[in-house]
């Protein structure tokens, strides 16, 4: 299986990919969370990449073409992977057809703004293995750590309310023509992204029928 999980920011594109990739026993690929390591790691790219992330901006797409494209050789993604937060632009999306992949289905999660701007208030992040909770809807079970690895959490540098409009900006205009692409193509899905967890997650095994 070879999926695209689309949706603006905060949609639960991230939680729901990390629960669909263990049941497929196929990675999830986060850009997000690979340019966020990079930061960590203080790379060339990582440096490129901080201040466009910090001000909502998309990262330019031959950075992330480059990063996707050699993320995708390594041998786990063999027998298919989740693509989540990539592509966000038409480029990207044809940089990924050029290079020979068919994506099986593309999941659009549907969340209107303003709930996104109230979810996104609450996203906390594993500093050390990227984990993501929600305080409301997917509270850890210490607080401030990870349930998986005892990381501390923290409150993502671009979730501050006035980034997040920023970022549906960009998704409504950058990313959300995406859906039309795929649609084209048959491989679009829509699934309501504003409902609990598990039925959010039973939407999409539904439409990967
Ligand atoms: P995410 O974790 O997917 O929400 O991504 C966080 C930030 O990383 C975005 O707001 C962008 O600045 C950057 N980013 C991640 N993926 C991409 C991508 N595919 N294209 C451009 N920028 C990206």
């Amino acid at each position: 299986m070879k999926l695209i999980f689309l949706g603006p920011p905060g949609a639960g594109k991230g939680t729901q990919a990390a629960i669909i990739s263990k049941k497929l026993n196929i990675p999830t690929i986060s850009t997000g969370e690979m340019l966020r390591a990079a930061i960590k790691a203080g790379t060339p790219i990582g440096l490129k990449a901080k201040t466009f992330m910090d001000a909502g901006k998309l990262v330019p797409d031959e950075v992330i073409i480059g990063i996707i494209g050699q993320r995708l050789e390594e041998s786990d993604c063999k027998d298919g992977f989740i693509l989540d937060g990539v592509p966000r632009t038409i480029a990207q999306a044809e940089a990924l057809e050029n290079s020979g992949i068919d994506f099986d289905r593309v999941i659009s999660l549907e969340v209107g703004d303003e709930a996104i701007v109230k979810r996104m208030s609450g996203r906390r992040v594993c500093a050390k293995c990227g984990a993501t909770y929600h305080m409301e809807s997917k509270p850890p079970k210490a607080e401030g750590l990870c349930d998986e690895c005892g990381g501390e959490l923290t409150v993502r540098s671009d979730d501050k309310p006035e980034t997040v409009r920023d970022r549906l900006k960009v998704y409504h205009s950058e990313t959300e023509p995406l859906k039309e692409f795929y649609a084209k193509r048959g491989r679009l899905r829509e699934v309501h992204g504003d409902q609990d967890m598990a039925a959010a997650t039973k939407a999409i095994e539904e439409a990967l029928v």
